[in-house]
């Protein structure tokens, strides 16, 4: 479809799933051009989340061939439309799940885009020209400059790539539940995975007590000791379950595996349970900032882009600290 839309003329080399094998191989293909509300991106990491698992896969059967997975992109700018006032060529930016939205819905206009009903995703969205969204698996990205962020100048690009996406996810309901502003809360994490380690992150930089809930025992000194996480709940063990109840103020859920919402009754008492789906653009702009100033980056291991597959394959086995990070333009040493 985008190869026959005409004002894609730019040849771009980049990694698609081409069936439900999810197998990542080179593809060659093509960008519009940068209108004038875009800026062009030269990438230099992207990170994988599980969400490319699953478009790979085809696992929720939504899945346009060939995917261009990656929507935890990080580059450098090197082309801006003539009606971009905010960026120039050279800034360090980023780009996270949102390629496109109606601009003129309620959310949009509050810069609540991921809640607008015409929005359009990094990849495998359908942009307003037809053409199929491609993701950050690929060397260079035309977006328009209205779903892009500026990255601190202190962030290395590798370890802030996930945070537009996992990083985001977990810093909207942190926000909302107004965490920034108010210390002292005890808060849960459940899951110390992609999200919740950057959620334990962030909790402490907010100097709230911060809980993790796991089922897997052998994380916890690792919560602890390196993440500096304040105690640490075994899921799957009852007699910490009932200890840890109603001891929480707020908890948020990052595993988004199957498992049982009844482990949120240690929050019984006050609990609310709110479902966040990333956040919008000011919000994201704001959460990298945020990073910024307390210096919080995902714990990232870097992959080559030839290691794509077998990436994939340990992170569906959650076999990844916290998460992989491919070198898109082949400048760490790996
Ligand atoms: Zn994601
Ligand atoms: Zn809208």
């Amino acid at each position: 479809m985008a190869q026959t839309t005409p004002n894609h003329t730019q040849t771009v080399s980049g990694w698609a799933a081409h069936d439900s094998s999810g197998k990542i191989t080179p593809y060659v293909f093509k960008r519009r051009e940068n209108g004038v509300n875009d800026v062009t991106i030269k990438i230099l990491y992207c990170g994988i989340c599980h969400t490319d698992l699953h478009h790979a896969r085809n696992d929720w059967g939504i899945t346009m061939y060939p995917v261009v997975p990656g929507h935890e992109i990080t580059g450098v700018i090197t082309k801006v439309g003539s009606n971009v006032k905010n960026f120039k060529v050279g800034d360090r930016v980023g780009v996270g799940c949102l390629a496109a939205s109606c601009l003129e819905c309620e959310f949009c206009k509050s810069s609540q885009e991921n809640y607008c009903d015409q929005i359009q995703l990094t990849y495998n969205g359908i942009f307003w020209d037809g053409s199929i969204t491609y993701g950050g698996y690929s060397e260079m990205l035309v977006a328009d400059h209205r779903y892009v962020v500026q990255i601190p100048e202190n962030l290395p690009m590798d370890a802030a790539a996930p945070l537009l996406c996992a990083g985001i996810t977990v810093f909207s309901p942190m926000k909302d539940n107004e965490l920034l502003k108010s210390p002292g809360k005890r808060i849960g994490i459940v899951g110390l995975g992609g999200l919740g380690h950057v959620a334990v992150k962030f909790g402490k930089a907010f100097d709230h007590h911060v809980t993790v809930i796991s089922t897997s025992p052998s994380k916890e000194r690792e919560a602890k000791e390196r993440l500096g996480a304040d105690d640490f709940i075994v899921s799957t063990n009852p007699k910490q379950m009932k200890a840890g109840k109603r001891t929480l103020d707020l908890i948020i859920d990052t595993v988004s595996a199957n498992h049982s919402r009844a482990n949120l009754g240690i929050a019984q008492g006050k609990r609310t349970v709110k479902g966040s789906m990333t956040g919008g653009m000011k919000e994201t702009q704001e959460m990298m900032d945020v990073c910024g100033k307390y210096n919080i980056t995902c714990d990232i291991e870097v992959v080559k882009p030839e290691n794509i597959n077998e990436a994939l394959e340990r992170l569906a086995r959650n076999d990844v600290r916290y998460r992989f990070v491919i070198d898109i333009a082949g400048n760490s040493s790996l």
